[in-house]
């Protein structure tokens, strides 16, 4: 996949570590189960709790296989789970940490169930080949993206 000259600077992604004192531990943790809002989560379980739609329809959750709950942090790794619905509903694997005392997992890579297999959702330009992890115009030629299963290294 060759980068065109002059998309350089729109892939420029800065990472900012910050001076941050120690936080809780941190466990790397693989959960299975289906990707949700909150709203259908709820509904899955039956619980019949009128939560308010502002909450309810933006949050994403993680129904697990052993029915528990654990919401997701929205950050760059989790984003397209909460933008894109069409990668929700479906079996889905998600690989990120948990730190103790804190519900929200932190999101690491995902894989969602595509013609009968886990794969890991990309957003492609087909002018510019270039791939990134959410839904966005292109940070190039500032066109449309495709939601397509990323080819299989493993
Ligand atoms: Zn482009």
């Amino acid at each position: 996949m060759g980068i065109p000259p002059g998309c350089v600077a729109g892939l420029l992604v800065l990472l900012s570590v910050g001076q941050t004192p120690p936080g809780p531990k941190a466990a790397d943790v693989t959960l299975r189960g289906r990707v949700l809002t909150l709203a259908s989560a709820l509904q899955s379980l039956g619980i019949a709790a009128q939560a308010d739609p502002e909450q309810a329809t933006k949050q994403v959750v993680l129904l697990g296989d052993d029915r528990s709950l654990t919401p997701l942090l929205s950050d760059e790794a989790s984003r397209a789970l909460f933008l894109d619905e069409r990668l929700r509903g479906g079996r889905a694997e998600i690989r990120g940490r948990r730190f103790a005392g804190v519900p929200y997992l932190q999101v690491t890579t995902f894989q969602v169930e595509r013609d009968g297999r886990l794969q890991t959702p990309e957003y492609y330009c087909t002018v510019c080949s270039i791939t990134v992890r959410a839904p966005q115009t292109c940070p190039c030629c500032q066109g449309p993206m495709e939601l397509r299963m990323r080819p299989d290294r493993r």
